[in-house]
């Protein structure tokens, strides 16, 4: 009968979250299995969105992509060879879908290993029993659940993404190109939501937001985003009147993490850049509407939470079922702004809008 003992120097396959917030919180578990096999190859397979951001996480050897435009299962075909074609010590599921066991039962290994999810379980090989949903488990330990579950320690609940040097020059040069090279505080508004509307904030809080630091805490800030939320950007600088200047569509998740790590803080929704900002050790205040912080607010550094206690929230909707999306429509300005200057102060002493009062 074969041995069920581990094999130090196998390959584990990781098949990794899709979201980038996921995926940052699922640090952890990466961190963890390295330091539970440190001479075996680990290797993440992503989609094309995350990918950039698992690129950057020193846990893994290799990521591989798969999916994106026009099939999920793009670059699956060949992706057995690539991982060992069968041979692999383990293939970790952090995807609870039925379709990424049957990617995990393509790739092949001598274990296949997530939660019994999905009507999938009679697939693995370790079907970990989900933990119960009351309270809901941070994220965080959801995935390191998984490890436990396969008898593997969990040796790692919190850490920080170093930031490569050619990152960081990067991430200065662009800021340099908004006149934030320098400045001090530097402060991030990240004002979109790939998730859904659900998610965000007005811009005009955020505008108002924006020249309150710049104002009163002699904040510069900057605005971040993808591609497809420059727009929205654009929007919350020209209502700013000067006191923010986009970003967005200027970056990319390689470099994120470096331009995340250089802000004094970062306010967001419950999104991807947020959970990275957290990742890298920057304080941030974070907007909650229709997701859970139990299980998803940001962990370690100085972090606050804004939140309002609706008894529809959470929904988990993208869109508001309600129509009023009060949720994120209560939140003012004021509020976040104080959030922001307290978290600021306490990284470097009174700011500006402190001394005045
Ligand atoms: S139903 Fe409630 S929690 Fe959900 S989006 Fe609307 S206001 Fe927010």
């Amino acid at each position: 009968m074969a041995s069920d003992a581990w094999e130090n120097k196998g390959l584990h396959a990781v098949l990794a979250p899709s979201w980038i917030g996921d995926t940052a919180m699922a640090a952890p578990f990466l961190a963890s299995l390295r330091a539970a096999f440190p001479e075996a190859r680990i290797e993440a397979v992503a989609t094309p969105w995350t990918a950039g951001l698992l690129e950057r996480f020193p846990w893994l050897d290799a990521v591989h992509r798969v999916g994106g435009e026009g099939s999920r299962w793009a670059g699956a075909w060949s992706l057995r060879r690539r991982l060992g074609g069968g041979s692999a010590e383990a293939v970790w599921l952090l995807a609870n879908s039925f379709r990424s066991a049957l990617l995990g039962r393509w790739i092949g290994g001598r274990r296949l290993i997530g939660y019994a999810t999905d009507g999938r379980g009679w697939l693995l090989t370790r079907a970990v029993a989900p933990p119960p949903e009351s309270p809901p488990p941070h994220l965080v330990d959801y995935y390191l659940g998984i490890l436990e579950g396969a008898g593997v320690r969990p040796s790692v609940r919190e850490v920080r993404l170093p930031v490569q040097e050619e990152d960081a020059r990067a991430a200065e040069d662009l800021l340099a190109e908004v006149g934030g090279a320098d400045a001090r505080p530097l402060v991030g508004l990240h004002p979109g939501a790939f998730f859904g509307e659900s998610k965000t904030w007005p811009a005009g809080e955020f505008a108002r937001l924006a020249r309150r630091l710049a104002r009163e805490a002699g904040a510069r800030v900057v605005v971040l985003g993808g591609a497809g939320e420059s727009e929205m950007a654009a929007k919350v600088c020209r209502e700013a009147e000067g006191a923010a200047a986009s970003l967005a569509g200027r970056d990319n998740l390689r470099i994120l993490p470096a331009l995340l790590g250089r802000l004094d803080a970062l306010v967001a929704g419950d999104t991807g850049p947020l959970h990275v900002a957290a990742l890298v050790g920057t304080p941030t205040v974070a907007l909650f509407g229709p997701t859970d912080p139990r299980r998803t607010a940001p962990r370690g550094a100085p972090h606050r939470v804004i939140r309002r206690e609706l008894e529809c929230s959470p929904c988990f909707e993208r869109t508001c079922p309600l129509g009023h999306h009060r949720c994120m429509n209560d939140i003012g300005a004021d509020e976040v702004a104080a959030e922001v200057v307290s978290l600021l102060s306490a990284r470097s002493g009174p700011v500006r809008g402190e001394e005045n009062r």
